[in-house]
């Protein structure tokens, strides 16, 4: 303004004197901050070194920056920043498309969402990027690699609900499945079954041959079943020599033909030892509740028990269905 109305005190030029006072006001900020020094070294330092992929869009989400570890995961979408710095890229390619929908959708700040691709499970955290005034200024998508995660917690999960001497459900796994069986049914009213099978004079195979022979015999009884039971069905190791199967949407009719083929089949299983050889029965309790009972996992399980009693009672290698309305009463 001075300089513009010829406004020169002693002769002074007031413009070159402001431009003299502006430089030591600017690089006195700029040394102080260190924007030459720090920013560029903590970039390089953070964004480009961590282990996580960053990718910074900005409000239109287009793609505003990415670090070293984004430029491995996804080099084409790289490429193409490269490419143009300052071109406005939209990724259009699944599923980082996807997910850049989803941070137009503003989602809270923390928010993840997990992602896989081929081999390798990524948690993409949405961030967002506000200025010191705290208006949204971009956005920064931070991908995690997990898949190491993911298959320890799967190993582990799978660990916890298999038995490890047959490779079929354990007894946890079972009973969760069978229970929530069970609560279905309150939603939706079908019959029910449940089988217990117990081999008959398991404990000879122990004495006689060894408790290795022991294992085989379950691991071939587990086998069978299996093949014999269906889709739908819960089979699993219940205990010692043991097994369970929870049969939903399956009548008494039904679940004593399945109970029958399972005996039939297990009963042409010939154990052979050396020399020697020994055929493998079971028995086998079944209990049922109708669609129009309610019944606990408890009491349908105390049912077959006791039905299992009565086919041991009864001489073995045989099915006995428990009576709907009485629990069998074991003496
Ligand atoms: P029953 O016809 O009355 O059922 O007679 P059983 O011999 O089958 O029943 P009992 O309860 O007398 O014996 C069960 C045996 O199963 C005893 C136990 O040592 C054996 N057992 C339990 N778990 C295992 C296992 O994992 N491996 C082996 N080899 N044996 C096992
Ligand atoms: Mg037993
Ligand atoms: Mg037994």
């Amino acid at each position: 303004l001075a300089y513009l109305f010829g406004f020169r005190p002693h002769q002074i030029e007031l413009s070159s004197l402001a431009m003299a006072i502006s430089c030591i006001v600017l690089s006195r900020g700029v040394f102080r901050y260190g924007l030459v020094d720090l920013a560029p070294v903590a970039r390089s330092l953070v964004f480009n070194q961590i282990d996580d992929a960053v990718l910074v869009l900005d409000r239109a989400s287009h793609v505003s920056d990415c670090n070293q570890v984004f430029r491995q995961l996804f080099p084409e979408i790289a490429a193409l920043h490269d490419e143009s710095p300052l071109k406005r890229i939209r990724v259009t390619s699944e599923p980082l498309a996807g997910l850049v929908r989803h941070a137009q959708g503003d989602p809270p700040h923390g928010e993840y969402i997990d992602v896989q691709i081929g081999e390798t499970v990524l948690r993409c955290r949405f961030m967002r990027l506000s200025n010191s005034r705290g208006k949204l200024i971009g956005r920064a998508l931070v991908f995690t690699d997990i898949s190491d995660h993911v298959a320890m917690r799967n190993d582990l999960r799978r660990l916890a609900s298999t038995d490890l001497l047959t490779g079929v459900g354990n007894r946890r796994f079972f009973l969760a499945l069978a229970d929530r069986e069970i609560g279905r049914r309150l939603r939706r009213p079908t019959p029910i079954s449940l089988a217990i099978i117990d081999l008959d004079f398991f404990k000879g195979f122990n004495d006689d041959f060894g408790h290795q022979a022991g294992d085989e015999v379950l691991r071939m009884v587990a086998t069978t079943c299996q093949h014999c039971l269906r889709q739908t069905d819960i089979f699993g190791r219940y205990g010692g020599e043991e097994f369970a199967v929870c049969m939903p949407e399956t009548d008494a009719a039904s679940a004593m033909q399945v109970a029958e083929r399972l005996r039939r089949s297990i009963a042409n299983l010939v154990f052979e030892h050396g020399t020697a050889s020994r055929a493998i029965t079971i028995s086998v309790g079944v209990a049922n509740s109708r669609a129009e009972d309610e019944i606990s996992l408890d009491d349908l399980l105390g049912r077959a028990d006791s039905a299992l009693y009565r086919a041991k009672a009864n001489g073995r290698n045989c099915v006995v269905l428990a009576s709907p309305e009485t629990r069998e009463v074991t003496a």
